[in-house]
Formats: structure tokens, C-alpha cells, sequence
């Protein structure tokens, strides 16, 4: 970020009148360009046994399975937008339950937040859109397991037919860490349906 928004003077990166920490500032008009998480949204579209992925068609991680997930946009709820990417990424109509929302991952080091809902497959009407390849039913043994684009997806996924055995879905929220050579951990934070949790 070099120049403001407002009056497009040059911003010098520093500690503004009683804040805490650097922000990007702007000394003609006064202005912060403050800079903050964004929330990714989206949705696990199950149709019997099965769960609907989509094989990305842009970077990162072209070529890539994923679940339709996006950023949101303003105005829009968390469920909202991941209903929106889940129309635009894999044109599926989805139905949503009352107990739909189901992972949270914390991001700190590329600033992002995901949040992933349960959703199910309202008819077999389903297309690639733009940012998609393919899009695609995979049962539990179907599931390109080598070739999921993201971390947190892979836990979701794996988390979600694990709790299909058992018919109980529980709310978890993770913390991901992306350490040098591109090796990331995830972290159990909470779990709705656990009194303790199980760090490892
Ligand atoms: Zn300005």
C-alpha cells in the first residue's frame, strides 16, 4: 500500500497517535489504511454418501480439488457468501439445516479466517463456473485425497466423514500455522461436543 485512497498522497508506514502498532498513514489528510483479516466462506454440498468438490481452475493450486469457498463480500453473512461461492464456484442449489455451521480455522500468518458450512444438495443440477474445472461427487474412497487443494479443506473433509460414521457433527475450531517449506500444522482449539481437548 503506498498511496492513500482519499487524497492519494503518499503513506509512510508507522505507529499512529495512540495505537499500538504500524499502520500505514496518511499525513495530508489524516487518514489509516488499516489492514485486517479477511473471512473465507463456504460450504461441504453432501448428496447421499457423497460430497461435492470442486477442481480449480485458477491459482493458486490450479488443477486442485477443493470445496466452493471464497471471500466474502461486503453485506453479506458468512452463510450467505458461502451460499453465493457455492452457486458461482459449482452452480449447486444447497439446503441448509439449523445446525450448518461446522469449521473455523484461524490463519494469523496469511491473515484469513475460514469458515466451512454443512449443506446438502438440493437437486443433481450442477456445473463448473468460472473458477472451476470440474466439479464432482466423491464418496469417502473417491475422495483424490493426494490432490486437495488446501490444508483446512482436507481437515474438514476429513473431519466430516469421520463424524458421518456417527451421525454427529460437532462445531470445531482450528489454529493453522504456516511454518518455512511450505509445512503447515493444525491445532484443535474447540470442539462443541468434547469437555477436553485432545492437543497433539
Ligand atoms: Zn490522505
Amino acid at each position: 500500500m503506498k498511496y492513500c485512497q482519499y487524497c492519494a498522497n503518499r503513506l509512510t508506514f508507522r505507529i499512529p497517535d495512540g495505537d499500538n502498532r504500524e499502520r500505514y498513514c496518511c499525513s495530508s489528510c489524516g487518514a489509516i489504511a488499516y489492514e485486517n483479516p479477511k473471512n473465507v466462506v463456504g460450504t461441504l454440498p453432501a448428496y447421499e454418501d457423497k460430497l461435492l468438490l470442486c477442481k480449480r481452475a485458477i491459482e493458486p493450486r490450479r488443477g486442485k480439488w477443493t470445496l466452493p469457498a471464497g471471500f466474502m463480500e461486503n453485506g453479506e453473512s458468512s452463510l450467505e457468501g458461502a451460499l453465493r461461492e457455492t452457486k458461482e464456484e459449482a452452480g449447486a442449489k444447497v439446503i441448509i439445516k439449523p445446525n450448518s455451521l461446522y469449521t473455523l480455522f484461524n490463519l494469523p500468518s496469511i491473515n484469513q479466517v475460514y469458515i466451512f458450512f454443512r449443506a446438502e444438495l438440493a437437486d443433481l443440477n450442477f456445473a463448473p463456473g468460472v473458477e472451476s474445472e470440474e466439479v464432482d461427487l466423491f464418496s469417502e474412497e473417491d475422495i483424490p485425497w493426494g490432490e486437495i487443494a488446501f490444508p483446512v479443506v482436507k481437515t474438514t473433509i476429513t473431519n466430516y466423514f469421520e463424524d458421518r460414521r456417527s451421525g454427529h457433527f460437532p462445531v470445531r475450531m482450528f489454529d493453522v500455522h504456516h511454518h518455512a517449506g511450505r509445512r503447515v500444522t493444525t491445532e484443535i482449539i474447540s470442539d462443541s461436543s468434547s469437555q477436553s481437548i485432545d492437543r497433539n
